[in-house]
């Protein structure tokens, strides 16, 4: 066989692992095929062409050889630089959190559209300059979801009332004050709110949310509990995420 199976698709450089000479292992999160690995020859080089397309974090046009297991680049170019990243410490690590998820937990070759609208979102969200307590609060949920998780935010996880007081961390969701137990949260109604309207607003309207800092500081270690305790994620860069919330 000698034709080459050459296909166009935009994605994102979650990982770059260096090969001999310089050459490097490209982890991409691409529109059409999903995680992908891909061999960059030369990508190393200081007058390599392909350099700025490469570079994490940004959204780029991958001219590939797609092949089973390790396909091989041939062009990337730039499509969205998001360059305010970089700007602070904290949405630079929230930005690392989001692509170290990505390339440890999200499966190869399973192309997801949903997925991928994420990843180029959040990192769309997290270069404009939005709270990076909200951005976390939201990718926290993602990865939440992600795995399969869901909570009850419409009304009581026990009968259904809308009228609720706290939140139950064991039944994943409101609670209503007849329901209430002492193991529950109490919540003002602001940050019962604030957990619905989280859970419910994809991060591309994350502009829609207005959400008090204090309250966000109330209701984070919520999505965090589910992720510590039942997805199993770990995260080096959340540790750091963790020291400044
Ligand atoms: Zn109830």
């Amino acid at each position: 066989m000698t034709t080459h199976n050459i296909e166009k698709t935009e994605g994102v450089v979650l990982k770059i692992t260096p090969s001999k000479e310089s050459d490097a292992i490209l982890s991409i999160y691409t529109h059409d095929y999903g995680r992908i690995s891909v061999y960059g020859k030369g990508i190393k080089k200081i007058n390599s062409k392909n350099a700025r397309g490469v570079t994490p974090s940004t959204l780029s046009l991958f001219e590939l050889n797609v092949r089973k297991g390790l396909s091989s680049l041939i062009r990337a170019s730039g499509i969205k630089y998001y360059t305010h990243i970089q700007d602070h410490i904290e949405t630079d690590i929230l930005a690392q959190c989001l692509l170290e998820y990505y390339y440890r937990y999200v499966p190869e070759n399973k192309p997801d559209l949903e997925t991928y609208t994420f990843l180029v979102d959040a990192l769309k969200a997290i270069d404009t300059g939005y709270s990076y307590k909200l951005i976390y609060a939201l990718i926290l949920v993602f990865i939440m979801k992600d795995n399969g998780i869901e909570l009850e935010v419409d009304g009581c996880v026990h009968c259904g009332h809308t009228s609720v007081t706290s939140f139950s961390l064991v039944d994943g969701g409101f609670v209503c004050h007849k329901h209430q137990t002492p193991q529950d949260v109490e919540l003002s109604i602001d940050a019962l709110k604030a957990i619905r309207h989280i859970y419910k607003t994809p991060i591309a309207h994350v502009d829609a949310l207005s959400i008090d800092e204090s309250v966000l500081k109330e209701i984070l270690f919520i999505f965090e509990h589910y992720i510590d305790e039942y997805c199993g994620i770990y995260l080096n860069a959340l540790r750091f995420v963790k020291e400044w919330i």
